[in-house]
């Protein structure tokens, strides 16, 4: 059965493309009821440390995360990993390979806005990068939003960045089966994340699903902010499908742009192992008071 434990497995500092600390984080977690928290920055572990760290001290158990990039039939699939070693050698260098497109991806995504006449994209975004090498779309969103373009970072998206739209530079991230590896290798579980977002047909997702399967991923996030409850039941039935464990995060990104507060979320669907009950192990227990 299900503890109904606030766990948050899902979220973003200014390491990647988040807004706040991972101190600040693990403080908001905390005040939200969160019990279990992840930090999971986007293809990098850098403030992993830091989140742990913040987390022990105030008082919430801890499991490392990441979100790699990876692409899989030409669409951009997120894979989080949760409870690996951070000072895993495959993992680090594979990650450190993962972010290295993205200065120039960066620069041709300016480029490419220059062309339908908004100048200083580049260094306009660099300056929301708390991570300059981790410049991203998000980065640029709020660039466009500060400069009048757009009215929020929806718009943005809608408008900008994405497929077919100005900004947008059809880049080339991990293969899925070297995300897999790099964190299973590391002592983690791979899960996909906010699987409703991706645009691929039923094969296609039976494809992903079964080719994760294949290279040993062994979860998938059926509640998170981005997902309605129609597309949470949905995954919560295909985790049971493929003997997938379940996960749990916001995606919290910043104060005013995420839909979903850290730790505010349906609990898992009860028939579901969640993921957390796999990765007990893996767990860094925050002190109890009287350890403290
Ligand atoms: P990147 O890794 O540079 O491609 O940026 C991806 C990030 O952009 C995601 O992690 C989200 O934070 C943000 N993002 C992507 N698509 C959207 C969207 N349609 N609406 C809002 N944010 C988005
Ligand atoms: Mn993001
Ligand atoms: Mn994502
Ligand atoms: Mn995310």
């Amino acid at each position: 059965m299900n503890a109904p434990l606030n766990a948050d497995l899902h979220c973003h500092s200014v390491v990647s493309d988040g807004t706040l600390t991972p101190e600040e984080l693990a403080a908001r977690a905390k005040t939200q009821g969160v019990t279990l928290w992840a930090l999971t920055d986007h293809d990098e572990i850098s403030g992993q440390s830091r989140a742990a760290a913040a987390a022990a001290a105030c008082g919430l158990d801890y499991l490392t995360g990441v979100e790699i990039s990876v692409t899989f039939l030409q669409q951009t699939v997120h894979i989080v990993g949760l409870g690996f070693d951070v000072n895993n050698a495959d993992l680090i260098e594979g990650l450190q390979q993962t972010r290295g497109g993205r200065s120039q991806r960066a620069r041709e995504m300016a480029a490419d806005l220059a062309r339908v006449g908004i100048q200083g994209t580049f260094e306009g975004a660099l300056k929301y990068a708390g991570n300059p090498k981790l410049i991203s779309r998000t980065h640029f969103a709020r660039f466009l939003v500060e400069t009048g373009v757009c009215k929020d970072t929806y718009e943005v998206f809608r408008k900008y960045l994405t497929e077919g739209k100005p900004g947008f530079v059809e880049h080339r991230w991990a293969n899925l089966k070297d995300a897999v590896r790099w964190i299973t290798q590391a002592g983690g579980m791979a899960v996909i994340a906010h699987p409703a977002r991706y645009k691929f047909s039923a094969n296609e997702e039976l494809a992903l699903f079964t080719e994760f399967k294949g290279h040993g991923g062994q979860g998938v996030e059926v509640v998170t902010g981005s997902h309605s409850a129609a597309e949470s039941a949905n995954y919560a039935a295909i985790a049971l499908e493929f003997g997938l464990a379940a996960s749990r995060g916001s995606d919290f990104h910043s104060l005013g742009e995420s839909r979903t507060e850290l730790g505010a979320l349906p609990d898992l669907p009860g028939q579901l192992t969640p993921v957390w009950e796999l990765l007990a192990q893996r767990i860094h227990h925050a002190p109890t008071p009287a350890q403290a």
